[in-house]
């Protein structure tokens, strides 16, 4: 199938450019996050030619692959759940993790990053429709959790990330985007990852600071990335 990545790439950055201005922000405030999951390097080549200013992937060896033949022109983020016995890569080989869903993963981080001499930047996970299914802390649990996160000297908490129920209408998905950016507010914290294929630009609407997008610049994946809608981990 014959995909072109960088005219699906300027669609979908215009459409980031007319959500951000229908609600008077600025279009610079949102981070357009590849999200390159099952996609070859190829492609992905394509998408970095075209401008694109971060890539996320969702397993950790994947990563490690396509870093080896890509280089770092721009950050790589790891937006899937993380095994902990996968954190001491994860820590050497991503710039940020959109992920951090249990307080055991955010010791490890802390102890791996220390480790390593570094400070790995992190945002917080959210369960906000509290799916059995889905990991991330409830909203009732966050407070505490980024309490016990901010005081591990290893990890910079930036933000906060979810994953909404699977929605037909985009529209379905703003109570829970505006939820995330509630809480974000009550956390004083910056940044806002939210919105995918779907329902991106309902994301921007409601405050996202990044958007993880596939499908919408990629093409569909194979469907061995898509079981259930979930992001596999390794
Ligand atoms: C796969 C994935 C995305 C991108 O999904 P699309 O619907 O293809 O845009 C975003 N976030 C996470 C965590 C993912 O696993």
């Amino acid at each position: 199938m014959t995909v072109d990545v960088a005219a699906n790439l300027r669609a979908v950055e215009a459409r980031i450019d007319r959500a951000a201005r229908r609600v008077g922000r600025e279009p610079e405030e949102v981070l357009l996050v590849a999200v390159s999951k099952a996609v070859d390097v190829e492609r992905i080549r394509q998408a970095l030619a075209a401008g694109v200013r971060a890539v996320g992937e969702n397993r950790v060896q994947e990563a490690k692959a396509k870093i080896a033949h890509l280089g770092r022109p721009v950050p790589w983020h790891l937006v899937g759940t993380l095994q902990t016995n996968k954190v001491r890569e994860a820590v050497r080989l991503f710039d940020l993790i959109h992920s951090v869903d249990r307080l055991e993963l955010a010791r490890e981080l802390d102890r791996r990053a220390q480790a390593e001499g570094k400070v790995i930047d992190a945002l917080v996970q959210v369960n906000v429709a509290g799916e059995e299914t889905k990991a991330g802390f409830a909203p009732d649990e966050l407070k505490p959790a980024l309490e016990a996160v901010g005081a591990l000297p290893g990890l910079r908490v930036l933000g906060l990330m979810t994953m909404p129920p699977p929605v037909e209408d985009p529209e379905a998905a703003r109570p829970w985007f505006r939820q995330l950016r509630e809480l974000r507010d009550q956390a004083g914290l910056t940044h806002l990852s939210m919105g995918m294929t779907g329902e991106f630009e309902v994301a921007v609407e409601e405050g996202a600071t990044m958007v993880r997008v596939g499908t919408a610049i990629f093409g569909p994946r194979p469907p061995r990335s898509r079981q259930g809608g979930e992001p596999l981990s390794d």
